[in-house]
């Protein structure tokens, strides 16, 4: 990161990019009791904060703890963050933490920690990539059944299957992996949710054990007012040799386009493509849009 000027919001103050340290025994490094989220500024608006920060409560209240801040402070500091920084299109990374008191599984007494840095954020996948459609591997991993993991938080622990599923992919010369669920339907890819078109509808696999994502929503709401139906279903792996087109959805994703995944091919279709258009407008701050009408 060559972010040595920036600042980050930490528990409640802003401090050099460099001093924004934590102690090696912080129990969310040893034992992932650690929530995050990941957003996204457009035109200096962060798309649906609220949302973010409401999810981000949530996530660590399933951990079993209470952030002491609320959302509105959560909401002001991500404000005033990008204001210090003069950032304008950004991603912003909210994160927080059991702090080093007890060494333990247990850590009750552990004060809580957060902290948010935000800095420049170019397109996820690369832009002639997108296009194309970007090619899946079919990830060994698979997201676990909710009565083994708490799938519901955006907790870092979760994602030590995503990060090896992505690396394997990488390797591979794959952009990502597809993980199943762990009863072999299909759940999402790494850090984004997936979607599929047939017959002009839209097909998603229920959200029951894996993020029901801000971009995912958002998505079905465009959709829905194109007058697109949206089915929400278990799907089955063997089905996507039936699907004309597949993309991704998530907040660093936006909609991308997927061209392959593992021996099934999609195309680029027409539904994809207004789906990307109508989210690149959802993104845009109002203000800037009605400017860049008036230019
Ligand atoms: N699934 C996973 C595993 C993710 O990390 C993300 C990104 N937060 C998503 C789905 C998409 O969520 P959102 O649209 O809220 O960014």
């Amino acid at each position: 990161f060559d972010q040595l000027n920036g600042e980050i919001w930490y528990d409640g103050t802003f401090v050099p990019w460099a001093d924004a340290k934590l102690h090696v025994l912080s129990h969310g490094l040893h034992y992932a009791s650690s929530v995050f989220e990941g957003e996204r500024a457009y035109g200096g608006e962060v798309f649906k904060l609220n949302e973010h920060t409401e999810r981000l409560h949530t996530s660590a209240e399933i951990l079993g703890f209470t952030i002491p801040w609320s959302v509105e402070e959560i909401n002001d500091a991500t404000r005033t963050l990008l204001t210090r920084m003069n950032l304008v299109d950004a991603y912003v990374r909210p994160i927080a933490w059991r702090g080093s008191e007890m060494m333990g599984v247990a850590a009750q007494a552990n004060s809580i920690h957060m902290a948010i840095a935000a800095w420049e954020w170019p397109s996820y996948f690369k832009p002639e990539e997108r296009l194309k459609g970007i090619r899946l591997d079919m990830a060994t991993y698979r997201r676990p059944d909710p009565a083994t993991a708490p799938s519901r938080s955006k907790a870092a622990g979760l994602y030590m299957i995503c990060t090896l599923s992505k690396h394997e992919a990488e390797r591979k010369g794959f952009a990502d992996a597809l993980m199943l669920d762990w009863r072999g339907q299909v759940a999402e890819a790494t850090g984004a949710n997936v979607f599929f078109v047939k017959d002009g509808k839209l097909h998603t696999p229920t959200p029951d054990c894996f993020l029901d994502g801000i971009t995912r929503r958002t998505v079905m709401g465009l959709a829905r007012k194109r007058g697109i139906e949206v089915v929400e279903r278990a799907i089955m792996p063997e089905e996507m040799e039936g699907f004309e087109q597949c993309f991704l959805t998530g907040t660093a994703a936006e909609v991308t386009p997927v061209s392959e995944i593992g021996p099934y091919t999609f195309q680029v279709g027409d539904l994809t493509k207004a789906l990307m258009e109508d989210y690149t407008a959802e993104v845009t701050p109002k203000a800037s849009a009605k400017v860049a009408a008036a230019e």
